[in-house]
Formats: C-alpha cells, sequence, structure tokens
C-alpha cells in the first residue's frame, strides 16, 4: 500500500472576515456582559466553534422565547429576517448583531430595490438561515430558485421591475448557470453591480481549482450544515478529484489514502486553523512527509465590531 506523501494546503483557506468578526462579537459580549450570551442560531457553521463557545458561556437558541427578559443576544453572522428583528427589539433584549457586512450588503440593496417597487428572485438554498434572513426581509415579492429547472416555473407577478439576488456562500460556477437561465428567462431583470457571492467564496473556490488538478484527494475542513465547505467538496469531486469533508480529525479514514501519494486540505470559512493542524498531524502519522503551501490571494479584509462591543484598554471590560 502506497503512504501518503506530500499534503498540499490550498490559500486561502479557513476562517473568513465575517467569522472572525461574528466569534469576536460573542466573545466580546461574554467578556464585557458575562455569561450567558444568547445565540439566535449557530454563530457560524461549525460545530468546533460552536462547542467552544458553549463551554465559554454562550447559549445557543432557534426561538426568542428561549431568551429570558433583559438577556444578550446575538443574532448569526447568517443573518435574520425582519421579523425576527422586530420581536427581538420589542421584547427588550440588548441585541449585537454579528449578520456578516456582506449579507447585511444583500438586504440593504433588496430593502432599497423594494421601495422602488422591483420584485426578486433570490439564488439560495432553500432552509438556509441566510436565505430565510434576506428573503424575510420582505413580506412579499421575492421568489427562492435553487437550480435552473426552478427558473422555468417561477412566477413573480410583474415583470418590468425584477431583480436577482443570490446567497452569498454558493458555488459560483451553479450560480453562473442559474443566473444566465434567469437572465434568458427575464432579459430586462435586473443585476447587483458586484455579485453577491461574497470574496470569501469566489477565493476558496478558485484555490480549489488549482489544488485538485495537484493532488490524489482532496479534504475539506468543515460541518455538515457549512453551506461553502460542501461546496468546496463538491468542487473538488466535478474536477474528478475524489474528496471528503470532515468536522474533525477523527473522521479521517486510512482507507481513504490507499493508493494516494498528494493529499489537498482545505477548510471552509467557518472552520478554524487548529483543525486543520490536526488533520495536518493526523495524515503525517499516516506517512505523509512534507507539507506545502499553495501560492494564493492574500486576504486582508477585516469588518469592524457593532458599537458598545470595545472593550476599555484601562479596565478591560
Ligand atoms: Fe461573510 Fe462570506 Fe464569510 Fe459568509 S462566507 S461570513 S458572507 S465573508
Amino acid at each position: 500500500m502506497q503512504k501518503p506523501q506530500e499534503i498540499v494546503l490550498a490559500e486561502p483557506r479557513g476562517f473568513c472576515a465575517g467569522v472572525d468578526r461574528a466569534i469576536e462579537i460573542v466573545e466580546r459580549a461574554l467578556q464585557k456582559f458575562g455569561r450567558p450570551i444568547y445565540v439566535r442560531h449557530e454563530i457560524v457553521h461549525n460545530t468546533y466553534v460552536v462547542n467552544d463557545l458553549k463551554n465559554k458561556g454562550a447559549i445557543f437558541i432557534e426561538d426568542l422565547n428561549e431568551v429570558p427578559p433583559g438577556a444578550t443576544l446575538v443574532f448569526s453572522a447568517h443573518g435574520v429576517s425582519k421579523a425576527v428583528q422586530r420581536e427581538a427589539e420589542e421584547r427588550g433584549f440588548q441585541i449585537f448583531d454579528a449578520t456578516c457586512p456582506l449579507v447585511t450588503k444583500v438586504h440593504v440593496e433588496v430593502a432599497k430595490l423594494a421601495k422602488e417597487g422591483y420584485e426578486f428572485i433570490m439564488i439560495g438554498h432553500k432552509g438556509h438561515p441566510e436565505v430565510e434572513g434576506t428573503m424575510g426581509q420582505l413580506s412579499e415579492g421575492i421568489h427562492l430558485v435553487e437550480d435552473v429547472q426552478d427558473v422555468a416555473t417561477v412566477a413573480p407577478a410583474q415583470t418590468e421591475r425584477l431583480a436577482v439576488v443570490t446567497q452569498t456562500t454558493l458555488s459560483v460556477d451553479d450560480a453562473a448557470a442559474i443566473t444566465a437561465a434567469v437572465r434568458a428567462r427575464f432579459p430586462s431583470i435586473r443585476e447587483p453591480k458586484q455579485q453577491d457571492i461574497c470574496y470569501a467564496t469566489q477565493n476558496r473556490q478558485d484555490a480549489v481549482k488549482v489544488l485538485s488538478p495537484q493532488v490524489d484527494l482532496v479534504i475539506v475542513v468543515g460541518s455538515p450544515t457549512s453551506s461553502n465547505s460542501n461546496r468546496l467538496r463538491e468542487l473538488a469531486a466535478r474536477l474528478g478529484t475524489p474528496a471528503y469533508m470532515i468536522d474533525s480529525a477523527e473522521e479521517l479514514r486510512h482507507e481513504w489514502f490507499d493508493g494516494i501519494a498528494r493529499v489537498g486540505l482545505t477548510a471552509g470559512a467557518s472552520a478554524p486553523e487548529v483543525l486543520v493542524k490536526e488533520v495536518i498531524a493526523r495524515i503525517k502519522e499516516l506517512g505523509a512527509t512534507s507539507v506545502r503551501k499553495m501560492d494564493g490571494v492574500e486576504e486582508t479584509l477585516k469588518f469592524p465590531l457593532p458599537k458598545g462591543l470595545k472593550i476599555d484598554a484601562a479596565t478591560g471590560l
């Protein structure tokens, strides 16, 4: 049996600016206001991150009924609907919004164009919290399409003022194909100046496109609920490289490495680097002797924290 020899690391991989900010919001809220801090939905879709914050005093809930009066509440990076936002405000919670600013940008665009009488086609995955949050910016006039087939049957009430928006973490190639079908059916549809798929999703998928042909196997570190991690695994498989997604090093199976010389490794935008390090250590135990970093785009974007969470240097609070 041939053992793995080399690990090739995708660049960039792992945490994006929106995930960094969302986790920091919960940590700072814990530091400033003490435990517990309530978080609506998993702050980001990663088991390790959620368990770590639970240990530090965060309580994750889906329903605002689970939050006691006067509590501090954080909205997850995926964003929330207007109805959830309104209910949280009416109940008087102290709210910190960890919605990624790139998701908020889509919400703002939807609200602005809706005022001008636009209806929307949203490209995304049904049931994903980001899709629920974006569609929930309006009470009507936003229609979900998940694939090219849906485009043929979607039925907006009018077509003169129609705009398209997308979930930020889609497959870039699938979204392009669905957008082309939308454009073919509604030629005058308004498209965003800059695509809604975010820079982190685009960069991680671009990196997998470079990585896949160089390796015999791709491992994606990410949780099953993570949309962008799933898309990385699918992309590698589509490019003809066997690919597996794992939540932690314990999920690696030694039989995956039979006859494999080079292993490509990447991580979704919500997967911490500590998990990548554990996977590297495990693959080294299976025989790999070298680790090579791919060249890739350097990401420097950082989002500011919401007001009220700055830590005073003098008091630490
Ligand atoms: Fe924001 Fe993109 Fe990261 Fe989602 S994946 S949190 S949209 S930067």
